[in-house]
């Protein structure tokens, strides 16, 4: 239920819009279509007004001639209507298609331009001193026997790993880690399906076709290997309307992720830093329409919370509009400090996508009345029922194993060329206090 009306009566904020975000949308074509689609609509109604004047014009007694006559026109108007029908039907899904690249509009406070005027919001720590040379995680693995990625290479293809000896344990204590930790701040627990159908991926704002798509999809049939966990926890309430009472439903979700990483190059691509596969823990709310701001700083805050327990040293960004994708109305970035790479590296993202993907997925609740002389009660004839409303949707990284390892590895290595294990990942290691060399 893209809100086309709203798209047409408000198109220079439309525009702008585009173009501060950078996106590809064509919005004078899904213009035109949607001028297509309401004439052909208005056309599809009058011949179907016509054939019931017809239908009815026969219920009474008439000369043979006379109904002769207007079982030809009835004929005629219904072989007219199948085919604009039809016409109607491919309309539709064309103007679908091409709005699917319509960005959400955006937050304000959002600063306009490209990755580069993004705003810090945060600066947590600083950088850790070493008296001793740095190696970055690619040496630190070699020496400690954590990673293969020439096996991987042969066996799968670049960008794979396979994860050794206590990079096992890591990956393993990181995720379970940040499934407690999330779920006791009230978040259920899901572990999801990691193959959805690709009309699910487009209803949550990804574009699953196309030369330069981030998701692979699979030959032969109409699905994908999810990106996100974002895509099967949005889908859960597809085409569903959630009892007011149970807002805000907070998810937080274990997947492998899949991406093409298409266009991907550069120093910052090497090793776990940007890879096909791996393991996240994300999170995912669905709320009131005017909760998702609030949502949205909770969820940075739980994110701002886990990175500081471990001692990373990160800044938290509001990213600039270039930078959103066309789901997001906001998005909060965190970047941490990896001494071996030299530089921040984003290690998480949360996104505020208010009613972009609920318009797409069908996921709407019904207020409770606000007229204070409606029956109480919900049930039963008489029932003042409010029209029904879209959610808001957002989601945030809780924990993306690959960066968060490399984080780890950088952060606290030591001169011997172990790695001091934090203490609050410890216990979801089987004890581990340090990664040592063999
Ligand atoms: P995104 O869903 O694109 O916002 O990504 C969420 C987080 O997943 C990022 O902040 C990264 O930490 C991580 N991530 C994204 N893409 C990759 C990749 N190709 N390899 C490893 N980690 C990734």
């Amino acid at each position: 239920a893209i809100d086309f009306k709203w798209i047409r009566d408000n198109k220079d904020v439309v525009a702008s819009n585009i173009r501060n975000r950078n996106s590809n949308a064509n919005l004078d074509l899904v213009l035109e279509l949607y001028e297509k689609f309401l004439n052909l609509q208005k056309e599809v109604e009058r011949l179907r007004a016509e054939r019931n004047v017809v239908a009815n014009k026969m219920k009474g007694k008439l000369e043979p001639s006379v109904r002769q006559a207007l079982v030809e026109e009835g004929k005629s108007l219904k072989e007219g209507l199948v085919a604009l029908e039809e016409n109607l039907v491919q309309l539709t899904d064309q103007l679908q298609q091409e709005a699917q690249s319509i960005p959400n509009i955006t937050h304000p406070d959002v600063p306009i331009g490209g990755e580069e005027n993004s705003v810090i919001r945060k600066m947590v720590g600083s950088p850790k001193e070493f008296n001793f040379a740095v190696k970055d995680h690619l040496e630190l693995g070699k020496d400690l026997d954590l990673f293969d990625f020439d096996a991987a290479a042969e066996v799968s293809g670049s960008k794979f790993y396979y994860l050794k000896n206590e990079a096992v344990l890591l990956e393993m204590g990181l995720v379970n880690w940040a499934i407690t930790e999330v779920t006791k701040r009230g978040f259920v627990p899901l572990i999801t399906p990691e193959i959805v159908r690709s009309t699910v991926v487009e209803k949550c704002g990804f574009q699953p076709r196309g030369s330069n798509t981030q998701v692979y999809s699979i030959e032969g049939s109409d699905q994908c290997l999810i990106g996100t966990a974002e895509i099967p926890v949005g889908g859960i309430h597809m085409d569903s309307i959630l009892p007011e009472s149970d807002l805000p439903l907070k998810y937080v979700a274990y997947s492998h992720c899949f991406r093409t990483e298409a266009g991907a190059a550069g120093a910052a691509t090497r090793g776990l830093y940007r890879v096909h596969q791996f393991s996240k823990v994300e999170m995912f709310i669905f709320c009131h329409p005017e909760e998702s701001d609030l949502y949205h700083q909770e969820l940075i805050a739980v994110e701002e919370d886990l990175f500081s327990s471990l001692g990373f040293h990160f800044k938290t960004l509001d990213m600039a509009t270039g930078d959103l994708g066309a789901p997001a109305y906001r998005k909060f970035d965190v970047e941490a400090w990896m001494p071996g790479l030299g530089r921040f590296g984003e290690i998480s993202s949360a996104s505020n996508c208010t009613d972009y993907q609920s318009r797409r997925l069908g996921i709407r609740y019904r207020p409770f009345s606000s007229d204070s002389s409606a029956p109480t009660s919900r049930k039963g004839k008489g029932a003042n029922l409010a029209p029904t409303r879209f959610v808001h949707t957002l989601n945030a990284t809780a924990c993306a194993v690959p960066r968060m390892i490399v984080c780890l590895l950088e952060n606290f290595q030591q001169e011997d060329g172990s790695v001091v294990i934090p203490e609050p990942l410890r216990p979801f290691m089987g004890g581990l206090q340090v990664i040592s060399p063999k």
